[in-house]
């Protein structure tokens, strides 16, 4: 029994393999970082034509296509061939990818911009969506008001579909926590000078944008605050229900996120969390709180939430630099969050919702 189904797994891995490579071939085995860079602004109406193709041939095989809104990558690290592998190995049809500016490259030369996008686009333009570059320490955090100068300025003019993701508030990550590093406890208050700049230019340009918010009862009415001030502003809140504090955030859970998504009509919510073990250490709690602990399912709260406004949620796996071989494990703690929703929402919440918000179109 056991090696039946291990071959009919094999079977499937392998179709969705070879159909989703005749469309989208292998690119070489290049790290990201020395590539030569894509012409701009980006060819979206030509590049969207791939990206469909793509789409189209993981679902021909039978498996549900993601599309991951929320991941960043070290361009010097990446290698194209490997991350391709990887993607097509297990149904992941595009990656929205940011690029970080490291540590070492931001303190010699103070790099507020990264290119690195225009590089991996023009390596692999069939498995990519180009985000502006990452908002995180050290490049966004010691300089927000440079970086976001920056980023408006490229995403004019290299025509970027999405921006981010800005961390306003961020605590240390586990990881981070495991190193010791506590350089990343950002607090940049989200209705300060540079938050209003932000949602005044995901309002104006209609490009979304995406935030790192940790959950606080405190931090709730300044949201709320510019949810109301930019309605046109599209935001997408990452990493629905992780709270870290379970203390700090008394407010938020299912009925709350429904008060905000039936009263702010650009609201987004991305699903990169942890599964039900996932330990946050500085708490000593387990922060993905839409996991029923017991039985290791979606709460049902959560569920009906979705059921009932599948658009305003976007797949999401949140790779990043230190973590890039993760995409196996993330995407099968995704795909068991979202077999657990009702069959007709499932497509909706794995791609169609991501395509629409970027796009204004229906796949
Ligand atoms: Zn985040």
């Amino acid at each position: 029994m056991k090696t039946g189904l291990a071959v009919f797994l094999t079977f499937v891995c392998l179709c969705s393999y070879s159909i989703a490579e005749e469309v989208c071939p292998l690119p070489a085995s290049v790290k990201i970082g020395e590539h030569p860079k894509a012409d701009v602004p980006f060819n979206l109406e030509a590049l969207k034509s791939k990206w469909r193709n793509r789409i189209t041939a993981i679902k021909a095989s039978g498996i549900l296509p993601v599309i991951d809104i929320e991941s960043s990558f070290n361009p010097g690290k990446m290698n194209a061939r490997d991350f391709a592998r990887q993607m097509d190995d297990n149904g992941a049809a595009l990656v929205a990818f940011s690029p970080q500016i490291g540590d070492g490259e931001y303190q010699k030369s103070k790099t507020l911009w990264s290119d690195a996008s225009r590089r991996a686009m023009n390596i692999d333009p069939c498995r990519y969506i180009p985000v502006t570059t990452a908002g995180i320490y050290p490049a966004w955090t010691e300089n927000p008001d440079e970086f976001l100068t920056a980023t408006i300025k490229k995403a004019g003019e290299d025509r970027y579909p999405l921006l981010g993701e800005f961390e306003f508030r961020h605590y240390v990550s586990p990881r981070q926590d495991k190193r010791g590093e506590t350089w990343r406890d950002v607090t940049i208050p989200l209705n300060s000078p540079v938050g209003v700049r932000l949602f005044e230019y995901a309002a104006t340009s209609g490009i979304p944008f995406e935030i790192h918010y940790e959950v606080e009862d405190a931090l709730l009415p300044p949201l709320e605050e510019m949810l109301s001030r930019y309605p046109k502003a599209k935001v997408i809140w990452c990493h629905l229900g992780q709270v870290r504090y379970a203390a700090r955030a008394k407010k938020y859970g299912p009925d709350y996120v429904r008060k905000l998504i039936e009263t702010y009509p650009n609201l987004y919510f991305d699903l990169a969390f942890g599964d039900g073990n996932s330990l946050y250490k500085p708490s000593g709690e387990y922060h993905a709180r839409v996991w029923e602990l017991s039985t290791g399912t979606v709460k049902k709260e959560w569920a009906a939430l979705i059921a009932d406004h599948p658009w305003r949620f976007l797949a999401a796996l949140d790779l990043g630099g230190d973590r890039m071989d993760d995409l196996p494990k993330d995407i099968r703690v995704l795909r068991k969050f979202i077999g657990d929703l009702p069959s007709n929402v499932q497509e909706i919440v794995a791609y169609k919702a991501a395509w629409k918000l970027l796009f204004n179109e229906e796949i």
